[in-house]
C-alpha cells in the first residue's frame, strides 16, 4: 500500500507549533499558515506590526506542502479567452502580473536564500487532441507578442525530444516555468516569518470573527484575541467558521501519486529534459520528475476522498501507465490528496469584505499566486502604493445553490469526462 502522506514530507514535515500563549490583542491576525498567510505575516512583521498567525492544522498541512511544486502562475482562462471576454488591455494587465509574480517568486527565493530545489527547467504542455495544437500555438504567439516569452512549438514529429509517449499531438515548451520542492519552500517561509517576529500558532482554529467597529474580536481554540486587521488565507481549507466565504469558494480535491525510484535511463526515455509537464484535456494531469530526478509525480482530479484516503489512486495509476506504458511494473510509493479552491470566474482574488482582507481562489496554481496575493494583502494593510494589483477586485459572487458542500462536483467531472471523450473520438491517432 502506498503511504498516504505527501512524498515531500519525507524531506520535511509540517511542524507542531501549539504552545505559544495567545495574547489579548495584536495588530494583525492572519488565519491560515500556508504560503498566502505566511507571505502576509512576513511582510507585516518586517514592517514592525505585531502579527499572530493561526492555523487549525499544523502550519503547512493544507495545500502548501501537498502540491506539485510547479511554479507556473497559470491562469485557468487562456490569454486568448480573456482578451475575448475582457478586452486586450485588461487581459494584458492580468497576464503581465502573472509574469511579474512568477519572476518575483524566483527573486524572493534567491534573495532570502530559501533552499527549496528551485529549478527553472520550463514546462512542456502536450496537446491532448488534434485541435488543441492550434490553441497552444495561438497562445504561444500571444505570449511572444505581448510579453516577449519565447514559447517553443513542438511538432508531433519532434515530441520524443520532450516526452516518451505517443499520446500527444505535439505541444509547447514555456521556458519561464520552474519546479521546486513545495514543503521546503513552505518551511523556508515559516522560518522567515517567525524570525521577523510573527507568532505562528498551529492546531489552533479561529472559530469566530466579529467586527468591533475599530478592529476585530476573534475567538480561537486557545482563547480570544483582538486585532486591528485580519487577513483570511484559508483557500481550499475554509471551514464553517466563515459561512460567507464558503459560499464563494469551491474546494476541489486533487491527488498526486509518486512512483518508486526508477532508473536514470528510464527517466531519460520518459522525461528527457526533466521539465514540468501538463496537458490540454479538460480533466488534465500535471506531472514532473522529483527534484532529484528519481521518481515521477503524477497528479490529477480526485473523487471525494473523505471516506477513503486512497480514493482514485488506482485510476490515476492506470492513466499514468496509459501515458507511459513503460511504467506498468513501477510501484507507487505515495498517494496523497489536498484541496484547491475555485471561484466562479476562475481568477485568483484579493478582496476586502467588511474590513477583512482575503487572498483566495488560486484554482490549483497557488505556488506563485498565494505568495503574491498574501504579499499584496499585507501591502494593502500597510497603505503601500505597491499593493496595487489586477487581482484586487470585488469578492467573488456566491455560487448558486451552494453552501459549502460541493454536491455538484461529480456532475461537473462527468461532463468534463464526456467532453474529453468526444474530443478523443474527433482526434485521429496514427
Ligand atoms: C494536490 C495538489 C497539487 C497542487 N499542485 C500545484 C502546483 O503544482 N502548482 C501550483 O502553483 N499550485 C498547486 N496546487 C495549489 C497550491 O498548493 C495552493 O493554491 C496553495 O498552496 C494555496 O496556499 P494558501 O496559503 O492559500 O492555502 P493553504 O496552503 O491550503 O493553507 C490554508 C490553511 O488555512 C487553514 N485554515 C482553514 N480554516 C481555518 C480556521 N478557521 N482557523 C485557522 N486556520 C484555518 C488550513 O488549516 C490550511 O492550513 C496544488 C494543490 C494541491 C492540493
Amino acid at each position: 500500500m502506498p503511504e498516504t502522506t505527501p512524498y515531500w514530507w519525507n524531506a520535511i514535515r509540517p511542524p507542531a507549533l501549539f504552545m505559544q500563549p495567545v495574547p489579548q490583542r495584536c495588530d494583525v491576525v492572519v488565519v491560515g499558515a500556508g504560503y498566502a498567510g505566511l507571505s502576509a505575516a512576513l511582510t507585516l512583521a518586517r514592517a514592525g506590526r505585531n502579527v499572530h498567525v493561526f492555523d487549525r492544522m499544523r502550519p503547512g498541512e493544507g495545500a502548501s506542502t501537498r502540491n506539485g511544486g510547479i511554479a507556473s502562475g497559470a491562469l485557468r482562462p487562456s490569454f486568448a479567452s480573456l482578451i475575448e471576454k475582457l478586452g486586450v488591455d485588461r487581459a494584458r494587465t492580468i497576464y503581465l502580473e502573472a509574469k511579474v509574480a512568477r519572476e518575483d517568486l524566483a527573486d524572493f527565493i534567491t534573495r532570502e536564500g530559501i533552499k527549496c530545489d528551485y529549478q527553472l527547467v520550463g514546462r512542456f504542455t502536450g496537446a491532448s487532441y488534434q485541435r488543441d495544437f492550434d490553441g497552444l500555438r495561438i497562445d504561444a504567439e500571444l505570449h511572444q507578442k505581448h510579453f516577449g516569452i519565447n514559447t517553443e512549438l513542438v511538432t508531433p514529429g519532434n515530441i520524443q525530444r520532450e516526452i516518451g509517449t505517443d499520446r500527444y499531438f505535439g505541444g509547447v515548451v514555456r521556458p519561464d516555468i520552474a519546479g521546486l520542492h513545495p514543503a521546503k519552500l513552505h518551511a523556508g517561509m515559516l522560518a522567515l516569518a517567525r524570525q521577523a517576529g510573527a507568532t505562528v500558532h498551529g492546531e489552533t482554529a479561529v472559530t469566530r470573527l466579529q467586527s468591533n467597529g475599530n478592529g476585530f474580536d476573534l475567538r480561537t481554540l486557545r482563547g480570544p484575541i483582538r486585532a486591528r486587521h485580519v487577513v483570511v488565507a484559508t483557500n481550499g481549507y475554509g471551514d464553517r467558521s466563515n459561512r460567507w466565504l464558503r459560499k464563494r469558494l469551491v474546494p476541489v480535491a486533487s491527488r498526486i501519486i509518486a512512483t518508486e525510484a526508477i532508473t536514470g535511463a528510464l527517466m531519460d526515455e520518459l522525461i528527457p529534459q526533466r521539465r514540468m509537464l501538463g496537458e490540454t484535456r479538460n480533466l488534465y494531469h500535471y506531472f514532473r520528475p522529483s527534484p532529484d530526478g528519481s521518481r515521477i509525480l503524477f497528479g490529477g482530479r480526485c473523487p471525494n476522498p473523505r471516506s477513503n484516503p486512497l480514493a482514485g489512486t488506482d485510476s490515476l495509476r492506470r492513466e499514468l501507465v496509459q501515458l507511459f506504458p513503460r511504467l506498468s511494473a513501477a510501484g507507487i510509493s505515495h498517494s496523497w490528496f489536498g484541496y484547491v479552491a475555485y471561484n466562479r470566474d476562475s481568477l485568483p482574488r484579493l478582496f476586502v469584505h467588511d474590513g477583512v482582507h482575503y487572498a483566495a481562489g488560486f484554482c490549483g496554481s497557488g505556488v506563485v499566486w498565494a505568495r503574491w496575493l498574501g504579499l499584496k494583502a499585507a501591502l494593502h494593510i500597510l497603505g503601500d502604493p505597491q499593493a496595487q494589483s489586477a487581482f484586487h477586485e470585488r469578492a467573488p459572487k456566491a455560487v448558486p445553490l451552494y453552501n459549502g458542500n460541493p454536491w455538484f462536483l461529480p456532475m461537473v467531472t462527468g461532463w468534463l469526462r464526456f467532453k474529453d471523450g468526444l474530443a478523443e473520438r474527433g482526434s485521429k491517432r496514427i
